[in-house]
């Protein structure tokens, strides 16, 4: 056991990043769940609803920030785009949707926004768990299917 202290300083210090890493790192959401809720949020930023047709890279924002004690539940997580997503920093949800509604500035209300934002994290996963398989089996890899978009 004594051999093992080592490892087990390593260990904890691992530990110590993972949750870090959950947040930040490339797979801290499986690549078919992040796919999945893409597909969920029609390939569209939940707030400013730039899509991937606009060019618009696709990220997952935390509705409840990861540093507050938010979780990578898809109910936590909507589709974002990169502007958004740096836009927001740890921002309440309220507060970013009044910042959003701002810069769109085309009527659309903070309250609209926010309560579009809410309900697409809201729906169902399952249906679009199917699609993001298929579309994984297509491509050979969720990696080309994320990429294709
Ligand atoms: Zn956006």
């Amino acid at each position: 056991m004594m051999k093992n202290e080592t490892h087990k300083t390593t260990g904890n210090k691992m530990m110590k990043t993972t949750r870090k890493e959950k947040s930040q790192g490339m797979n801290w959401c499986a690549q078919a769940t992040r796919l999945a809720i893409y597909l969920r949020d029609g390939l569209a930023c939940a707030y400013c609803g730039a899509s991937v047709e606009d060019g618009t890279k696709l990220t997952l924002d935390h509705l409840k920030p990861y540093s507050k004690g938010g979780d990578n539940s898809p109910t936590n997580l909507v589709t974002c785009c990169h502007r958004c997503n740096s836009a927001r920093g740890n921002r309440p949800v309220r507060t970013f949707c009044k910042a959003v509604a701002g810069y769109l500035n085309h009527g659309t209300t903070t309250a609209e926004i926010e309560k579009h934002v809410r309900n697409t994290a809201k729906r169902s996963l399952k249906q679009c768990r199917i699609e993001a398989k298929e579309l994984i089996a297509r491509r050979g890899s969720a990696a080309r299917a994320l990429a294709s978009m």
